[in-house]
C-alpha cells in the first residue's frame, strides 16, 4: 500500500484530520456575525470527514459545499451527514483546492480549518476570493507564531515544513494586501490539538500498525506523526493554528 492511502487509514475513521474543535468553529461563526437563518451559500474547502461542514450544516440554514481531494474522506462525511439528517444540506465536491470548479462570487462563505497549508495561505486567500460575493467572508485556520520569538528546533522544523508559518500581525496583513479587511481573530486552544486531535489518532496507532503487518511504511508514518506530536507539545507555548475572519473587501 502507499503512503497516501496509509494516511487515509489513518485519519479517515478520526472526526478530524486536524486541530479544531466544534466550539471554536462556532466561536469563529459567531466573530463572522453570520446570521443564522438567512439562506447561506458556504464552501468548505479541505473538508476531510466533515468536522466543520457538520457543525456548519447543524447551526446555519446554509447549503454547504464540501470539497476535498481525497473521496474516501467525502465517502465518510457522506455518511456521517444522513446519519445526522444533514445530507440534504451538504453538497460533498471532488475537486483541488488550486482548481475548485466554481463561478465567480458562488459564495456567502468561504470555510476552511487546517487546510489551507496545502497551498499556501498567500495563494489561497488570493486564488479564493473571486468565489466570494462582495462583502462575502472568508474563515481559514492557519498554523502561526504566537510569539515574537521562539526556540531555534521549532523554527528549523516549521521552516523546513511549511515555511509560510508566521506571526497573526503578518498574516493580516496578507489578508489586507489581497483585499481582505481582518474582521476577527483567535488561537486555537491547547484541547483542539491533545484532546480533539492528537489523542484520538494516537489511539489508533496499535491498529494501524496491525492491520498493515507493523509494515516499515507504516511505522514510518507512526514515528513521523509521534514526532510531531511531541514536538507541539514540547513547544505549544509558541505556537498554534491561528483562525482568522475577514471580509471581502470593495477596494
Ligand atoms: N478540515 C478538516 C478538519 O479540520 O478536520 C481536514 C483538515 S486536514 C489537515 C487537510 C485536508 O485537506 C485533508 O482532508 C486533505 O485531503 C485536504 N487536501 C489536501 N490537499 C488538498 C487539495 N490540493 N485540494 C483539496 N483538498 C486537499
Amino acid at each position: 500500500m502507499d503512503e497516501l492511502q496509509l494516511l487515509i487509514d489513518l485519519h479517515k475513521h478520526a472526526n478530524r484530520q486536524g486541530p479544531g474543535g466544534d466550539a471554536e468553529t462556532e466561536r469563529a461563526l459567531d466573530l463572522a456575525g453570520l446570521s443564522r437563518a438567512a439562506p447561506l451559500k458556504v464552501a468548505d474547502i479541505g473538508c476531510g470527514t466533515g468536522a466543520s461542514a457538520l457543525t456548519l450544516a447543524r447551526m446555519l440554514n446554509a447549503e454547504i459545499t464540501a470539497v476535498d481531494f481525497l473521496q474516501a474522506f467525502l465517502d465518510e462525511l457522506e455518511t456521517r451527514a444522513r446519519r445526522e439528517g444533514l445530507e440534504e444540506k451538504i453538497t460533498p465536491v471532488c475537486a483541488s483546492m488550486d482548481e475548485l470548479p466554481f463561478e465567480d462570487e458562488a459564495f456567502d462563505v468561504i470555510w476552511s480549518e487546517g487546510a489551507i497549508y496545502n497551498i499556501g495561505f498567500q495563494k489561497g486567500v488570493s486564488d479564493w476570493k473571486r468565489y466570494l460575493k462582495p462583502g462575502g467572508v472568508l474563515v481559514a485556520s492557519e498554523l502561526t507564531w504566537t510569539t515574537g520569538m521562539r526556540p531555534a528546533e521549532l523554527q528549523q522544523h516549521w521552516d523546513n515544513e511549511y515555511p509560510e508559518v508566521d506571526t497573526a500581525s503578518a498574516k493580516m496583513k496578507v489578508l489586507e494586501d489581497n483585499g481582505y479587511s481582518p474582521v476577527g481573530y483567535f488561537l486555537l486552544p491547547e484541547h483542539c490539538w491533545l484532546a480533539n486531535y492528537y489523542r484520538p489518532m494516537q489511539a489508533d496507532f496499535q491498529g494501524f500498525l496491525e492491520r498493515h503487518g507493523n509494515s516499515d511504511e507504516a511505522r514510518a508514518i507512526v514515528e513521523a506523526e509521534q514526532h510531531e506530536i511531541e514536538l507541539y507539545e514540547k513547544y505549544k507555548a509558541f505556537v498554534s493554528y491561528g483562525v482568522y475572519i475577514a471580509k471581502k473587501s470593495d477596494a
